[in-house]
C-alpha cells in the first residue's frame, strides 16, 4: 500500500525586503512513496527563482543562429558532418523516419550510445515540438533497439533522453534526442526496479498500478492518453515543473505499441506546450525501461520530464550541490499548484 509521509517544519528571519518585520518561512519534507528519498518543497521560491528560469529572447535567438553556422545536425551537412553504423550493423548507415535520422554518437555516454535528430529545423521553440516529430523520434529510436536485439540481445536496458539546449546539459543546439543502450541499467533504474520488486514481495501488487489507482482524479493527476497516465509526483525528484508519465502493464520498450508511442509523443509535447507558455525554452526528459528480453510483473515503463533555466547572460544552473552531491530532492513550488496550472492549461487548450 502506498503511503505519503509530510513533516511540515518553519523559521523565523526578520526580513529586510519588509523593514525587518518577523516571517515565517515553511520547509517540507516528503518521502518519495517507492524510493524514500526526501524533497523538500520550499513554498514561495518559485517566485524568487523565477527570473532565471525564463530566457533572454534577443540573448536566445542570437545563440541559435550563431549555432546554426557549423551545426553538424542541419540538413546541409548531416550527410557529411555526423557517423554512420557499421555496415554489419545497418548496411544503409543511418536509419530515416521521415524528418528523424538516427545516427551513432560521436562520443556517447554508453556502450551502445546513438542520436536520434528531430527536425531539419535548427531551433524548436518548446510548443514547436509537435506530437509527429516526438513520436518520429521514437518510432527511429524503436527500430535502432530492435536491430540492436537481433545482434546483442545481452544489451538489454535501454533509456531515452532528452537534453534540449545548453540549460539542459547539451553541447549541440539542434533538436535531438539519445537513446543509450547497455548490458547493465543506470543507477535510477537500478533502484526503481529493486523498490518496486520489493514491494511486489511486501504487497503482492504492482506499485505502478497502486500509484495510478491512488493517484487518478487527485490534486496531482493530469490526464491519460492511450494507455499513458500523466501525472505530478507527491515527492519530485529535481522539483521544476517535474512531470511523470506512467505506461500502464508495459515493463520494457520493446512490450509498447504504437499507440503507447504516439500516448507518450502527445503527452510529452502537451507538458512542453505547458512549459512554452510559462516562458520556458529547455527541458531534460527520461524515458526508463526494465529490461527488454522479459516483462516483470512489478515494474511499469515511465518517464520524467523537466524543465531547465532560460538562457541568458547570467548563467543560472539549477544543478547545485543539494541534488547534485548530497542527492536530495528540492521542489520550488507545491507539486499540487504545478499539477493545477498544467490542468487548467490542457483545458485551455484542448
Ligand atoms: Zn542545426
Amino acid at each position: 500500500m502506498i503511503t505519503y509521509e509530510k513533516t511540515i517544519k518553519h523559521t523565523r528571519i526578520l526580513n529586510p525586503m519588509k523593514r525587518f518585520q518577523e516571517e515565517k518561512l515553511t520547509f517540507e519534507y516528503r518521502t518519495d512513496s517507492l524510493t524514500r528519498r526526501n524533497t523538500t518543497v520550499i513554498k514561495e521560491m518559485m517566485s524568487y527563482m523565477k527570473r532565471y528560469l525564463t530566457s533572454d529572447e534577443v540573448w536566445l535567438n542570437g545563440l541559435a543562429e550563431r549555432t546554426r553556422a557549423n551545426c553538424p545536425f542541419c540538413p546541409e551537412r548531416v550527410k557529411e558532418k555526423t557517423p554512420m553504423f557499421t555496415p554489419d550493423f545497418l548496411k544503409e548507415g543511418r536509419i530515416y523516419v521521415d524528418e528523424a535520422t538516427v545516427i551513432p554518437n560521436l562520443l556517447g555516454h554508453a556502450e551502445r550510445s546513438i542520436l536520434v535528430v528531430l527536425s531539419k529545423e535548427h531551433y524548436l521553440k518548446l510548443n514547436d515540438f509537435i506530437p509527429k516529430l516526438i513520436f518520429n523520434g521514437f518510432k527511429g529510436g524503436l527500430v535502432y533497439l530492435k536491430r540492436l536485439g537481433e545482434i546483442e540481445p545481452e544489451i538489454c536496458f535501454p533509456t531515452f533522453v532528452f537534453n534540449y539546449l545548453p540549460p539542459a546539459g547539451s553541447s549541440v543546439f539542434h533538436p535531438h534526442m539519445q537513446v543509450l543502450a547497455r548490458d547493465r541499467p543506470f543507477y535510477l533504474t537500478t533502484l526503481l526496479l529493486e523498490k518496486s520488486k520489493a514491494y511486489l514481495e511486501n504487497c503482492r501488487s504492482n506499485y505502478w498500478s497502486d500509484l495510478i489507482s491512488k493517484e487518478r482524479d487527485g490534486t496531482r493527476y493530469l490526464f491519460e492518453n492511450n494507455g499513458v497516465q500523466w501525472l505530478v509526483p507527491f515527492a519530485p525528484l529535481r522539483g521544476i515543473n517535474e512531470v511523470q508519465a506512467i505506461v500502464e502493464g508495459k515493463s520494457n520498450l520493446l512490450e509498447l505499441s504504437s499507440e503507447h508511442w504516439l500516448g507518450l509523443a502527445e503527452g510529452l509535447s502537451k507538458i512542453l506546450q505547458f512549459y512554452h507558455g510559462e516562458g520556458y525554452a529547455s527541458f531534460n526528459a527520461i524515458l526508463v525501461s526494465g529490461p527488454m528480453n522479459k516483462h516483470l510483473d512489478y515494474f511499469d515503463v515511465n518517464l520524467k520530464v523537466i524543465s531547465r533555466p532560460g538562457i541568458q547572460s547570467h548563467c543560472f544552473t539549477d544543478a547545485w550541490a543539494l541534488p547534485y552531491l548530497l542527492w536530495d530532492g528540492e521542489a520550488i513550488e507545491e507539486p499540487e499548484i504545478l499539477a493545477e496550472k498544467i490542468r487548467k492549461f490542457t483545458r485551455q487548450t484542448s
